[in-house]
């Protein structure tokens, strides 16, 4: 779970000082090198515009940083062991390959001690840290913060063709090359619960992910095949408006989204994700309920898959949907994330009706 950190110039002042105490506090990200550091690095210090902070390593991985050679952000709390440094070589010098439990017992490191080393040290295993450095090498071709088009003009055609290949890798399909094939944009937002990953046409809106969700690759695949699409790398005015709506929801300022979307799946898919629309903000349903409300009450497992397909997340409110016995039950992007959106509607909610009572006592 992302923990809060201290402020940027706290942190940045820890940086410049090499102050021990805050490690494991912060990991900072270098925006000109695109490596990530511990605050003690020696190497030398960045400009504060340069650098963006994160509460672990994972983040900075998904958001296509690279670990540092000299500080070596992985090892958490001591040197990294040597069989994990060996593995961990492995997996950079190709991050296409797809680990079997033989071919890693073939390295004399056993799977099980592998999966625990990386869920104790990251919080993840050790196929969801491949499978994050793959995207984070994907998305590490969008330059932090920079729009799209940008990217493309600045770093001349090979940067863009190297996220296409990126992007390849990722989907497994030939990039389409022709005036008819769909471009989809792809970005990347922050927000409090970590980065989003943004995919538009140019007409609406058709992703909106959190990047380190399991389900991403699998998403990014339906959208090559829906639209027989090219994926780029930048932003347009949907992506524009989307980050716009987004900070303000967290920031309790928006209830509704204005954003066209467009959700290409089957029509049962279809009657899901527009029954979804039509919970309110603050509010929940169970699954029970939305099968019901869809005119098929057999159909509460299927509707469960139908919510867990779900593409826009956040703005098609997935998260709204919980056990008949009001438990949060699953969430593709984590439950402590359902759990934030839920309390931040609600306490938004209370805030509201609390001020206008007040108003209305006046
Ligand atoms: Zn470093």
């Amino acid at each position: 779970m992302s923990k809060q950190l201290p402020s940027r110039e706290r942190m940045y002042k820890a940086l410049i000082t090499k102050d021990a105490s805050f490690e494991g506090i912060f990991i900072v990200g270098v925006k000109s090198t695109g490596i990530f550091c511990l605050p003690t690095c020696p190497a030398r210090n960045p400009m504060l515009k340069n650098v963006e902070f994160f509460s672990t390593s994972k983040d900075a991985l998904y958001s296509g940083y690279r670990p540092c050679k000299r500080c070596k952000p992985l090892k958490a709390n001591g040197e990294t062991p040597k069989w994990i440094d060996t593995i961990l070589q492995k997996v950079e010098e190709d991050l296409t390959r797809k680990w079997t439990d033989e071919e890693i017992e073939e390295m004399d490191i056993n799977p099980n001690r592998l999966r625990r080393w990386f869920k104790k040290h990251h919080g993840t295993t050790f196929h969801g840290y491949v499978r994050l450095r793959r995207l984070g090498n994907a998305l590490g071709q969008i330059k932090h913060g920079e729009n799209a088009t940008q990217v493309a003009y600045d770093h001349g055609y090979n940067s863009l063709s190297g996220f296409r290949e990126a992007m390849k890798e990722l989907t497994g399909k030939p990039v389409k090359k022709g005036k008819d094939t769909t471009v989809i944009h792809i970005n990347r937002i922050t927000t409090p619960l970590g980065p989003m990953l943004v995919g538009t046409t140019n007409e609406a809106l058709c992703l909106l992910e959190f990047i380190d969700r399991r389900m991403l690759e699998t998403q990014l695949q339906r959208l090559q095949k829906y639209y027989n699409c090219t994926f780029v790398p930048g932003s347009n005015e949907i992506t524009e408006l989307t980050a716009n709506e987004i900070a303000e929801y967290f920031d309790g300022d928006r209830q509704e989204f204005t954003v066209p979307l467009d959700v290409p799946g089957s029509d049962f898919q279809q009657q899901v994700w527009n029954e979804l629309k039509t919970i309110p903000y603050g509010k929940t349903r169970s699954y029970k309920e939305q099968a019901i409300a869809i005119g098929n009450l057999k159909a509460i497992r299927a509707v469960a898959t139908a919510n867990g397909d779900n593409r826009i997340a956040i703005i098609i409110p997935c998260h709204r949907v919980i056990g008949s016995d009001g438990s949060l039950t699953g969430y593709g992007g984590g439950l402590w994330r359902k759990k934030y959106l839920l309390n931040l509607e609600r306490s938004n909610l209370k805030e509201i009706t609390e001020s206008n009572g007040q108003r209305s006592m006046w």
